[in-house]
């Protein structure tokens, strides 16, 4: 008795590092943190993509930039559209981060760099 015992253990624990090997083969397991998940839910507005505050906010208008001080190279720029497209935009902008005023780059300031 003592050694069918044994002899099922070991097929129930062979039958089972079979099923788990065979789960992992066919599937993949993600672990995620809860938090991370919130941000995500809070990134889905745009209405989010704006400083909390404008404490650390500068202004740095003057040079057209494609990348604020804080180092995020998200702004917020009113435009006008035309046909669908872009058709102009202010050149003032705001960091959506940090809320500092930028200067928005235009294709002219990118030929004055190749000259
Ligand atoms: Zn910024």
């Amino acid at each position: 008795m003592k050694w069918l015992n044994r002899l099922a253990a070991l097929l129930f624990g062979l039958i089972s590092v079979g099923l788990i090997r065979d789960f992992f083969d066919k599937h993949t397991v993600i672990v995620l943190d809860k938090e991370f998940e919130e941000e995500e839910d809070d990134m889905e507005d745009i209405t989010n993509l704006r400083p909390d505050n404008y404490d650390n906010s500068m202004d740095l208008r003057g040079t057209p930039t494609h990348v604020c001080a804080c180092g995020c190279n998200i702004f917020n720029v009113k435009v006008i559209f035309d046909d669908y497209e872009i058709g102009t935009y202010f050149l003032d902008m705001e960091c959506a981060n940090c809320g500092s005023l930028a200067t928005a780059p235009t294709p002219m300031d990118r030929e004055g760099l190749d000259n």
